[in-house]
């Protein structure tokens, strides 16, 4: 079975070809420009690759109610042009096969469930901790979502004393998780890319505390089976060590399941799926829009 997958960013165009499984055959890139000049590329890539239907995975915000008359638009975006902008039923519109639709950080949160590190699982939540910091979440075996979709990089967090700059940099918050520990606010926390800094930092250790942090809320309120953590930031991989110590520090044995109080090794992890979770994403998308149809 041919799907399509389109992996949607605020600066590049990720467009597949590829099956059920998750498998990629082709792919091809385009730069996200005003709708107008990219939809074209987009729409002239998949127009005649016999694709039964399509996956989007998106930038957001998007709207994501399907009774809506603008279910699948891209909302309250400042990208010039794509607020607003209906993406999916343009792509519906001009390629005529079903299309399914959900943010970026979710597509890659049903591929880690459903064939990446926690294949087998119905309960995983996904985070990338990269530019921005977004989260999402299979509950049940299905992509949680409700009034709109879940918003995790901007819970608020409780500052550590070390912190400079105990507010972050979050324009719409004072102290939210994407403000405080994204890869652009530890640049300016410290005034070094987070690339350079040494593992001994205290950088370090103050992004330990704000992702354990996080891992302890998410914890306490939808108690996944496995936490994965992806993007540029946890290319840091002394992180996770750090991380699985100071959740159960702050857990301080309240939850008390042996997949957390014996085996955090194999419960806060690394994607499986690297940089194909976005592509393999979108094409578990594109099946449960053709399976819904
Ligand atoms: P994006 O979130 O833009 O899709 P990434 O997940 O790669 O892309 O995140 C980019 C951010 O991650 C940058 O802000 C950068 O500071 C940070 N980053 C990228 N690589 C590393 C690394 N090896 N170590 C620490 N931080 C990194
Ligand atoms: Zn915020």
């Amino acid at each position: 079975m041919l799907l399509g997958a389109l992996e949607a960013g605020g600066t590049k165009m990720v467009c597949a070809i590829g099956d059920e499984n998750g498998n990629v055959f082709e792919r091809a890139s385009f730069p996200t420009r005003m709708p107008e000049e990219t939809m074209p590329d987009i729409i002239g890539y998949f127009k005649d690759k016999k694709i039964e239907a399509l996956g989007i995975s998106s930038f957001g915000p998007l709207n994501l109610d399907e009774t809506s008359p603008d279910f699948g638009n891209i909302t309250t975006t400042p990208k010039p042009g794509w607020a607003n902008y209906p993406l999916r039923r343009t792509l519906l519109e001009a390629l005529k096969v079903p299309v399914g639709i959900d943010t970026d950080v979710n597509g890659a949160a049903l591929a880690e469930a459903r064939i990446g590190a926690g294949k087998g699982l119905d309960s995983l939540v996904y985070y990338t901790i990269g530019t921005g910091i977004g989260g999402g979440a299979v509950v049940g075996g299905k992509l949680l979502h409700g009034l709109v979709h879940p918003e995790m990089g901007h819970m608020l967090l409780r500052p550590v004393k070390d912190d400079p700059t105990p507010k972050g940099f979050c324009p719409y918050h004072d102290g939210c998780l994407e403000g405080m520990a994204n890869g652009p606010a530890i640049e300016k926390r410290w005034g070094v890319s987070a690339k350079e800094l040494p593992p001994e930092h205290i950088a370090w250790d103050v992004e330990t505390e704000y992702l354990a942090q996080m891992c302890v809320n998410t914890i306490v309120v939808l108690s996944p089976k496995k936490i994965v953590l992806g993007g540029g930031v946890m290319h840091q991989l002394h992180l996770f060590p750090k991380i699985r110590k100071r959740t159960l520090e702050l857990l301080n044995g309240y939850v008390a399941h042996s997949a957390i109080l014996e085996d955090i090794d194999n419960y806060i992890v690394p994607p499986a799926l690297g940089d194909n979770a976005g592509a393999a994403g979108s094409l578990l998308l594109a099946l449960e829009a053709l399976k819904s149809a």
